[in-house]
């Protein structure tokens, strides 16, 4: 059993509290139990609800009852079967993201994995993905090194502790790609084509299984193609979903 202090709380959580000042990331109201974000804030943050684009969750304003195809990419082919986002792309989840990312504050995963938590509990589409293995996607080695950690995997981890599905590095990047953010979807593809590869070691774990490949961001769709496509061709995943914290 985990110790736990007097009022009741682990012990590991009392060290986070002190390791890491415990205010709001966002609005910096004080917060206790290792938490990043205060209940206001939790709520505000925009979610993605529907309608959004069956394929790639692209979110729409207004009313639409039927699932449908959006016009950023119809007649794209993506070897994923869908992607969810758990939060809209504005300034507040990209302020979270930037911070999990770029400033080492690794610590924002364990919060951030509960919105994935809800989208995965919400959308009726991922029920099916309920003994599905997590599998974020990978920062090639000097990359990673240089930001003390992969920002994927650390949601990954965190979504595995609330859920109990298994997160799995499965696959690995085998050359470093240039930053994707200035480029189009055409140029992130060939920027990407050859970039991923399934582990041997991990190959017998995944074969015949379904994937939920998790990432931090879904901008074009490029890296979740990559790596549904190594998935199932490499590895023999029979389903691949994608569900990534913001639809950037
Ligand atoms: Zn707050
Ligand atoms: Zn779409």
């Amino acid at each position: 059993m985990r110790k736990r202090d007097r009022n009741g709380l682990r012990i590991s959580t009392r060290i986070l509290d002190l390791l890491y000042p415990a205010v709001c990331e966002l609005c910096q109201s004080s917060l206790t139990r290792g938490r990043s974000l205060c209940g206001d804030c939790r709520d505000e943050l925009p979610r993605v609800t529907p309608p959004f684009c069956e394929k790639c969750g692209e979110v729409f304003d207004g009313n639409i009852e039927e699932s449908f195809r959006c016009q950023n990419c119809h007649g794209l082919k993506f070897d994923f079967d869908f992607s969810r986002a758990a939060l809209k792309g504005l300034a507040l989840s990209f302020h979270l993201v930037h911070g999990l990312k770029y400033q080492r504050q690794f610590y924002l995963a364990r919060e951030l994995a509960g919105f994935l938590h809800e989208a995965l509990e919400e959308d009726p589409r991922l029920a099916e993905f309920n003994d599905a293995l997590l599998i974020p996607v990978p920062l090639y080695w000097k990359r990673k090194q240089w930001r003390q950690g992969n920002q994927a995997y650390e949601l990954s981890r965190e979504l595995t502790r609330l859920t109990g599905l298994q997160t799995i590095e499965a696959i690995k990047r085998i050359r470093p790609t240039s930053t994707q953010t200035k480029l189009n979807r055409k140029q992130r593809l060939s920027n990407l084509r050859g970039a991923f590869k399934i582990r041997k070691k991990c190959a017998p774990e995944i074969s015949g299984k379904k994937a939920l490949i998790i990432d931090d961001v879904f901008t074009t769709g490029a890296t979740a193609h990559e790596c549904a496509k190594v998935l199932k061709n490499e590895g023999g995943v029979t389903e691949v979903a994608v569900l990534t914290l913001v639809r950037g």
